[in-house]
């Protein structure tokens, strides 16, 4: 019997656990020709996530559970996962039910018919500002045009990964994951299927705008070197601006003697490039902290406990 993980990463999830406790079950029981684990990652929750997953694991065979020794951040968490689902395919979904496990059945066909990613994409996104997905849209358009790798839009992490590809990620041992531009790094089959995805269940996003900030920068960052290019480019043209400006004002002093007037266009001057040089500076610096970042060779996270689910097979 074929084996389907369930990877939960799950940071204060305390109140939606139990409705998506529901439906995971009602998904294993549809599907008997599957054998199923649930594996939950805590992220360092600090409400009873922790305990009510413990306490699951207690009574059902199938929950398996890694217990971060603090918060990680959900890309973390879910390279923790990754790092220990036993099944011949994953499927990453969010605790919070916005995901519908009801879309896995219709996953795990299109595995069996030979596909190694089957990615759900987004149609509508309810409950979220106007601005949100304006910014979103935008970022994306620039990501797109800054990398020849084809990221996908409105896609979320919500996906079933065949074993292979649970393998090449768990080989890419960057500290600063963005999880979303790897899936599409490692290539293999991929298919896409849409969905409505909902409100959020119970509970809080844990994401605000520093923190979409940071990982809209992570993306560019670690999926593109086109800012440095950028800003070489930029650089180039300044300077070549400046240089006829240069013979202008040579040209002008010989014919016309000078004048002491000119205050508004120095400081113009002075103040544009100062920016230049700062926003250059600024980029090469985003990329030496990667490269600071990842020369350290931390491990990505620490488990304090691993809990597996006591299914018959293990498949690694
Ligand atoms: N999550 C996590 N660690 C974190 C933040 C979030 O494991 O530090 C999990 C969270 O429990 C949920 C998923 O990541 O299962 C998505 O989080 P959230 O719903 O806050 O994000 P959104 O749906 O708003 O993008
Ligand atoms: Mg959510």
């Amino acid at each position: 019997m074929k084996k389907i993980s369930i990877l939960v990463p799950a940071y204060n999830e305390e109140e939606v656990l139990e409705a998506l406790y529901q439906r995971l079950g009602k998904l294993a029981n549809d599907n008997k020709s599957y054998e199923f684990e649930f594996l939950f990652v805590n992220d360092g929750s600090r409400d009873k996530t922790l305990e009510i997953i413990q306490d699951y694991a207690e009574k059902d065979q199938r929950i398996a559970y890694v217990n971060l020794s603090r918060n990680f951040g959900k890309e973390i968490a879910m390279i923790a996962g990754l790092d220990h689902v036993t099944g011949d395919a994953t499927v990453i979904i969010d605790a919070d039910l916005q995901d519908p496990p009801e879309l896995i059945p219709q996953m795990i066909k299109l595995w069996e018919d030979g596909y190694d990613d089957v990615y759900a994409k987004r149609t509508s996104r309810e409950g979220e500002s106007w601005f949100k997905k304006a910014s979103s849209r935008l970022y994306y358009r620039l990501l797109q045009k800054a990398t020849h790798i084809e990221i996908q839009q409105d896609t979320g992490d919500f996906r079933l990964l065949d074993r292979r590809c649970v393998q090449a990620l768990t080989q890419i041992r960057e500290s600063q994951r963005y999880t979303k531009g790897m899936f599409s790094w490692i290539g293999y089959n991929k298919k896409e299927i849409t969905y409505d995805r909902d409100q959020r269940l119970a509970g809080e996003t844990k994401w605000n705008y520093p923190k979409l900030i940071n990982f809209a920068i992570d993306g560019l960052t670690s999926f593109t070197t086109a800012p440095l290019r950028l800003s070489s480019l930029l650089g180039g043209v300044v300077s070549v601006a400046a240089f006829v400006y240069i013979i202008y004002l040579v040209v002008r002093t010989i014919f016309f003697g000078t004048d002491l007037a000119g205050y508004p266009s120095m400081m113009a001057v002075i103040l544009f490039l100062g920016g230049v040089q700062l926003l250059s500076l600024g980029i090469i610096g985003e990329y030496i902290g990667r490269i600071f970042n990842e020369t350290k060779q931390r491990p990505l996270y620490f488990v304090e406990e691993y809990h597996h689910g006591k299914t018959d097979k293990k498949t690694r």
